[in-house]
């Protein structure tokens, strides 16, 4: 069956009123991936209501990055839920951000300034402002985020902690057959970029390979996976803390948590891997 759509809060909550049950809630911007729907599968095995929203979100932009070109598709989007999703909340910047009703800001704190938040200043408040919101509209019981996310993740995590509920699901990275992390961005890149894009996922394959030698020794092994692709701009190569999403001491061993992010042309792209420095 096709999703319901509601485009106001006030559609969503009659809705609602009438579909009881657990509910899982699949937050997304759109531009739907086989990716995405890996999460709506998995929310669909743990609630009896899904919810996927869709809704490009002005506030985690910055003023030089992509909102105005960023795909929106909203039909081929709602094919690709069918059958998967109860109801696709799709707002309007008005519904989510109405005049009469301010928002209320979520800082990210200093994870916020790191690794992604260097790049990109304010993106992880807009994103946790955003979720926040979101939270309070449909009041889910489960949220379901992505792995590829890592720090969005781990920052999402913190807010849910903070509020109480919902509980938050991560599905694993969902891949190309060459390893490429599935990305709404991917589209931007020519053919040329696309194969190079590999390397992110390369360079973390290299971080596990020296896993055994040392975090020092790791990082240098992806790093130099990236500096080989000449069409690649490394950003960062990190390996964190999951705790507490912070670099790990040269002299590190246990579970930490890849981060890489790179530059192919225009395009930025990210990807991450768990693993163990021993
Ligand atoms: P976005 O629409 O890019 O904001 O992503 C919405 C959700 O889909 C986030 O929780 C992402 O982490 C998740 N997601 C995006 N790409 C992938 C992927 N390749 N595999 C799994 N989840 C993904």
């Amino acid at each position: 069956m096709t999703p319901v759509v509601a485009t106001t809060v006030d559609e969503w909550q009659r809705w609602r009123e009438n579909h009881p049950g657990t509910l899982a809630f699949v937050p997304t911007m759109g531009a739907l991936h086989p990716g995405h729907i890996a999460l709506v599968r998995r929310a669909r095995e743990i609630a009896e209501i899904v919810v996927v929203s869709i809704f490009v979100n002005p506030k985690q932009f910055g003023p030089a990055e992509d909102f105005d070109r960023y795909p929106r598709t909203l039909d081929a989007d709602l094919s690709a839920l069918e059958g998967l999703a109860d109801l696709v909340f799709a707002p309007t910047s008005d519904e989510v951000y109405p005049a009469d009703h301010p928002v209320e800001p979520v800082s990210a704190g200093p994870v916020g300034e790191t690794f992604e938040g260097v790049s990109r200043p304010g993106h992880f408040d807009g994103m946790l402002t955003v979720v926040n919101r979101l939270f309070d509209i449909v009041n889910p019981d489960v949220a379901v985020f992505g792995e590829k996310d890592a720090q969005q993740v781990f920052l999402v995590r913190t807010l849910a902690a903070r509020r109480g509920r919902p509980v938050i699901e991560v599905v694993p990275t969902q891949r190309e057959e060459g390893g490429l992390a599935l990305s709404s961005r991917n589209r931007y890149l020519s053919s040329d970029e696309h194969e190079a894009a590999t390397v992110l996922s390369r360079a973390l394959a290299a971080v596990r390979d020296r896993a055994g030698d040392g975090a020092v020794v790791a990082r240098a092994s992806g790093e130099s996976v990236v500096a080989s692709e000449p069409l690649a701009r490394l950003d960062y190569l990190e390996l964190v803390d999951p705790e507490t999403f912070i670099s790990v001491p040269d002299d590190f061993h246990g579970e930490t948590i890849a981060v890489v992010a790179a530059r192919l042309g225009s395009t930025r792209l990210i990807d991450t891997a768990r693993l163990t420095i021993s």
